[in-house]
């Protein structure tokens, strides 16, 4: 599948990306400061999660607004809008079909928003530290 996609829009795809990826390692510096020991972006976990821990089964993903499509700041780019669509929404649907495999098996999962971590990092890592001890 060729994207054809802009130079301006290929350079909000990186950013969004490195974005991300930035707020991604910011939470779990802050989580292993409080002592958390987890595992980060396991290929043989179902969706890569953002941070795992085995023992409790429990998986934590960090979603970006525009790849995952939050409600709030979720939208479709003016150019390229069929590519756009096709993509995001089977991003969305992949993001179910995890969310379903894991309730299934008994795991605990948490998502969150990137625009979760940029306003309240506090917040966030209160949310997953209850989130953990709540999976023990
Ligand atoms: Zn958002």
């Amino acid at each position: 599948m060729t994207d054809n996609l802009t130079k301006e829009q290929r350079r909000k795809n990186m950013k969004a990306i490195k974005s991300v990826s930035k707020l991604e390692s910011i939470v779990s510096r802050e989580l292993w400061n409080k002592g958390y020991r987890f595992r980060r972006n396991i290929k043989d976990l179902k969706g890569k999660p953002d941070i795992s821990i085995k023992k409790y089964k429990t998986v934590i993903f960090i979603d970006s607004c525009f790849f995952h499509q939050c409600p709030l700041h979720g939208n479709l780019p003016s150019t390229n809008r069929e590519f756009w669509e096709r993509k995001l929404n089977s991003n969305v649907q992949r993001d179910r079909e995890v969310n379903d495999y894991y309730n299934e098996k008994g795991w605990n999962l948490m998502r969150i928003w990137e625009h979760e971590v940029k306003e309240d990092l506090n917040k966030v890592i209160y949310n997953i530290s209850e989130f953990i001890e709540k999976s023990k």
